[in-house]
């Protein structure tokens, strides 16, 4: 009989929370707004409303504002958020360095650290213990105590079981099964989430960035690694394994150059950063990448057929996904685009070729906006959503 009741209102107060945390979405998504808007949206009683709306903005997270809502009937005032009432932090691991940005409630970026730190010259402890004090530094320079902070989360790399919170294996950190998510909360007691960067990268172009309002969206990065990720209607396409969208491996030539991974004519013995140099220096002794892309913009022609040839590679590789998933928007982010501007013009030159006719005028392929910081924003969002909806 009692078990009965402790059930009742164990119920009970699993839909009270839940429908807080619907109130405070609504809030957040669709501010400024007004009560009666939200008992709309919600379908909640508008005393159910002002009654939630009283406890957020009691706990610091909702505020009035000047605002009143505009048209016909009786001025209501209209409902924001307040950024400083909850705080999350996203994380960017690479290969050679590491950013932990810091956001308010409204998802602006307030603070970015950005950490030299080359993890496969460090023990995965080593560069656990290195974040997690820089987040705890982070939030003490602040004044920020660790309870505002709704969540961590975290892009990298590799094959992540997101939600275990491991890296399965990451060539670039050089990690196998490391449990990042648990260990980060054991030294921040802060929950945490973690994500291929790719994944994350394009979440942050989706809420913030180049894909804003699109939902069929590709993101293709081309630098030292290769690789892809998509959201359909919405949302992250993930694949069985978290795994779609690698498409470095995908095989555009069974005869063609052999890849590290042992098969022949793997994309990104065509385009990647590597592939580029190892061209390259059959001609001229150069150290870096930059080097060549001087040359192309010399007009110096084998350096210009260097890089139109991985253009084309790049607008094949275009073509297929377009075939395949039909996006409205393609994103080109990674190492090529940041430091070769340059190649959405080829790119251009080689899609009016490539891509099959029906395809031609359906997508716009556009470079990422978020320069660098669209993993941190994006982790950050996804530790909003995450860790608020679990
Ligand atoms: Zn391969």
């Amino acid at each position: 009989m009692s078990d009965s009741k402790h059930t009742v209102k164990q119920d009970q107060d699993v839909i009270k929370q839940h429908n807080k945390q619907l109130v405070l979405d609504v809030i957040r998504t669709r501010r400024p707004i007004s009560r009666s808007e939200i008992s709309k949206i919600t379908e909640m009683s508008a005393t159910s409303v002002g009654r939630i709306v009283g406890e957020l903005a009691e706990e610091g997270l909702v505020r009035e504002t000047s605002l009143t809502s505009t048209g016909v009937g009786r001025k209501a005032v209209m409902l924001d958020i307040e950024p400083g009432g909850r705080y999350t932090i996203g994380i960017d691991i690479q290969k050679k360095r590491i950013v932990i940005g810091l956001m308010d409630f409204s998802e602006q970026l307030i603070t970015a650290k950005e950490l030299k730190h080359t993890s496969l010259e460090s023990s995965s402890e080593e560069t656990i213990v290195l974040m997690a004090g820089t987040v705890l530094g982070l939030l003490e320079e602040r004044k920020i105590p660790a309870s505002k902070v709704a969540g961590i989360g975290i892009g990298t790399p590799g094959v992540i079981d997101y939600e275990g919170g491991v890296v399965q294996f990451s060539s670039t950190l050089g990690w196998r099964e490391v449990p990042l998510a648990g260990k980060i909360e054991e030294s921040t007691g802060i929950r945490t989430v973690i994500d291929n960067d790719l994944k994350v990268k394009i979440l942050g172009e989706y809420l913030f960035g180049a894909a804003k309002g699109s939902d069929k969206t590709v993101l293709i990065n081309v630098g030292t690694g290769i690789g892809s990720s998509l959201i359909i209607n919405g949302d992250i396409f993930r694949g069985g394994s978290n795994s779609a969208g690698e498409l470095g491996h995908m095989t555009i030539n069974p005869h063609g150059n052999l890849c590290e991974c042992g098969k022949r004519g793997c994309l990104q013995t065509y385009i990647d950063e590597s592939a580029l140099l190892t061209e390259a220096r059959k001609v001229r002794g150069i150290g870096e990448i930059g080097e060549l892309f001087a040359a192309v913009r010399a007009n110096e022609p084998w350096a210009v057929e260097i890089i139109d040839r991985a253009a084309l590679h790049i607008a094949v590789t275009i073509n297929n996904i377009v075939c395949l998933y039909n996006p409205d928007t393609v994103i080109l982010s990674g190492d090529l685009v940041e430091e070769f501007g340059e190649i959405l013009e080829w790119l251009d030159r080689h899609c009016s070729v490539v891509v099959w006719e029906p395809f031609r005028d359906s997508f716009q392929v556009i470079a990422s906006q978020l320069h660098g910081r669209s993993i941190v924003l994006g982790a950050g969002a996804l530790a909003l959503h995450q860790v608020t909806h679990n």
